[in-house]
């Protein structure tokens, strides 16, 4: 099991770095997020200790039911999951820095009053749906200068960025659209000038598509099948898909 991860780790890392070669890119633009979901602490464990840093759940349940496990070791923890605003608290309690999955004027506001009430603030990525497929969360791209510009108001939470799903399908002209939208966005954001935004960020590029998302200006690939494995549990669950385009 060990080697097995450090054998797919490596193999990303140098997919990365090939990757970048190619764009033209300093693979140290492009940080690894690992995507941890049906996966147990113990695996997660192996890849830390192999010196990766950041992680992402997509449910509360799971990030609580690892926390313990993990805690000792250091380490940045993302959400990158559709995030109900009944488990505000949940996700702000188990040291999640930043919500990479914020796609709704509602769920920032009730993260804005709980953070403002706990006195602390929180990085957010705007979750776009680039590849119209309308069972996928993420607000639709005409929408997302909108929700940018009522997040930027609420002063916990500071915007660092974007996030996409691209179309999971293996036309890649289809997939790279996704990029390019996302990063279209972000250029129109920052045209703006929008006090207190940063768009750094672009989280795009899974286990898939991360060559495609690298040459379109991705800064965060969050992978999972390719470090971790094939998941038993259909990413339905977690993604609320009614169908998968392949
Ligand atoms: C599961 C997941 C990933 C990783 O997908 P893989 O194809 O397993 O690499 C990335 N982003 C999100 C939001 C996910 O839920």
């Amino acid at each position: 099991m060990t080697h097995d991860i450090l054998y797919n780790l490596y193999k990303i890392l140098s997919r990365i770095e090939e990757s970048c070669l190619k764009a033209n890119r300093n693979p140290e633009e492009v940080k690894l997020l690992l995507a941890t979901k049906t996966v147990p602490a113990d695996k997660i464990r192996i890849a830390l200790q192999a010196g990766q840093v950041l992680i992402a759940e997509n449910k509360v349940q799971e990030l609580k039911e690892k926390y313990e496990a993990l805690k000792e070791i250091p380490h940045t923890n993302h959400f990158i999951g559709h995030l109900q605003s009944n488990k505000i608290k949940d996700v702000l309690k188990y040291g999640v820095t930043c919500i990479q999955s914020l796609d709704r004027i509602e769920l920032a506001e009730k993260l804005h009053q709980k953070l403002l009430a706990d006195n602390k603030t929180i990085e957010v990525l705007i979750q776009v749906n680039t590849s119209n497929e309308s069972s996928k969360f993420g607000i639709h791209p005409d929408d997302a200068i909108e929700l940018v510009t009522k997040v930027s108001q609420l002063s916990t939470l500071k915007i660092k960025g974007l996030m996409t799903i691209g179309l999971l399908s293996n036309q890649t002209d289809k997939v790279r659209e996704c990029f390019k939208i996302l990063k279209a966005l972000q250029q129109q954001v920052i045209a703006l000038h929008l006090p207190g935004v940063q768009m750094d960020e672009l989280s795009m590029g899974m286990s898939g598509d991360m060559e495609i998302a690298i040459e379109e200006g991705s800064t965060i690939i969050r992978i999972g099948t390719a470090i971790f494995g094939q998941r038993n549990r259909p990413d339905s669950y977690y993604w609320n898909e009614a169908v998968t385009v392949k």
